[in-house]
């Protein structure tokens, strides 16, 4: 920790400062600059208090810690990039991996032509929502465990893995049986217990960003993955709430390269929750790949006009295989591939 004093603090209220520290475990070392007095405190702080309470004392300016709170996910614990794998993918190498599908899994047949599809246009994964964190009780909650054999019976058929929402601690297992990648909502980002019973299948997690999400909130998010022997993590920026009205969310694509220097994890962006129209789906994506993004999770449906949750924001199979093509050469300036259509 560094304690930074008030200017013209008095020889006694430092030296209190000071026992204070070594009262509570820690090694100071005092730095007097021309303005004011800075001190390192050492020690390990999963072992003694936390000196954060120095704050409140009337001669300290400020209590900074020296490190990073995010540990285990943050680039200077681990340098090289972390890849996520998923049965034949590896997602944060230097393959583009974009994941499609319905918002929620409705039908048999409209998860079916939407995965054959999908796959078709060189998607690597297939998402869709069988447990839904809908805003109001009276909208479809999703198809619980009808939903998940129907993404079981599409894996099956196009051979892609499935990932799909893990919404409540009381699905765990359930989920984790059907999924091969676990996503953590939104609404759930910080919710810290479904996290960490997420972590202990030992599945790869995507973490949505939360609606009103700090990124080092969210790095902390992804540490509690980590600190439970599961370091197969995904962060996933899918818009932030802020007074702009035109987008349902506003997406932060500056989280993308931020992401990218704070941690050696995958980043994946969501264009569909992230902006709320179809219409700006293709720029999104087009941008965060640009800006590095690993991956992209893009919601398609059949028929949008007629979908039960997000149809304003779901690409038609038509729509998907456009963007696919577009994505191509951006792919390639930065350096990464994309599976051809009809590679599968
Ligand atoms: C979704 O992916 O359909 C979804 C509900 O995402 P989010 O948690 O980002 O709102
Ligand atoms: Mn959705």
């Amino acid at each position: 920790m560094i304690i930074i004093l008030k200017s013209k603090v008095s020889k006694k209220d430092e030296k209190a400062v000071l026992n204070e520290i070594k009262r509570l475990g820690y090694r100071p070392h005092v730095m007097h600059g021309v303005a004011r007095t800075v001190i390192g405190a050492i020690g390990d702080e999963t072992r003694h208090p936390t000196l954060e309470a120095l704050r409140a004392w009337p001669q300290v300016e400020s209590v900074m810690p020296v490190q990073k709170r995010h540990k285990l996910t943050s680039r200077e614990a681990n340098p090289e990039n972390s890849t996520v794998k998923v049965r034949d993918v590896v997602i944060g190498g230097p393959e583009l991996i974009v994941m499609a599908g319905p918002c929620s899994v409705e039908s048999e047949s409209q998860l079916m032509t939407t995965a054959h599809a999908i796959a078709k246009s060189g998607a690597r994964i297939l998402r869709g929502g069988a447990f839904k964190p809908r805003t109001s009780p009276y909208e479809f909650q999703g198809l619980g465990e009808k939903g998940l054999k129907l993404l079981a019976k599409a894996r099956r058929e196009t051979g892609l893995p499935v990932i799909t929402e893990l919404l409540s601690e009381d699905h765990v297992e359930l989920v984790a049986e059907y999924a091969d990648i676990l996503q953590i909502g939104a609404r759930n980002a910080q919710n810290f217990q479904l996290i960490i019973a997420a972590a202990k299948t030992g599945l790869p997690i995507l973490l949505k960003r939360g609606l009103s999400m700090k990124i080092e909130e969210w790095l902390l998010a992804g540490e509690y993955v980590l600190a439970h022997g599961n370091r197969q993590v995904m962060f996933c920026e899918r818009g932030i709430r802020t007074f702009e009205t035109y987008t349902r969310n506003t997406i932060d694509l500056a989280a993308v390269p931020i992401l990218k220097k704070e941690t050696h994890l995958p980043v994946v962006v969501d264009p569909s929750q992230g902006g709320g129209r179809a219409d700006l789906v293709a720029a999104i994506c087009l941008g965060a790949v640009a800006m590095g993004a690993d991956a992209l999770l893009i919601e398609v449906h059949p028929n949008p006009r007629e979908a039960w949750s997000d149809g304003a924001q779901q690409l038609t199979p038509a729509g998907f295989a456009d963007l696919m093509a577009g994505l191509r050469p951006v792919a390639g300036a930065v350096g990464r591939t994309l599976r051809k259509p009809d590679a599968g």
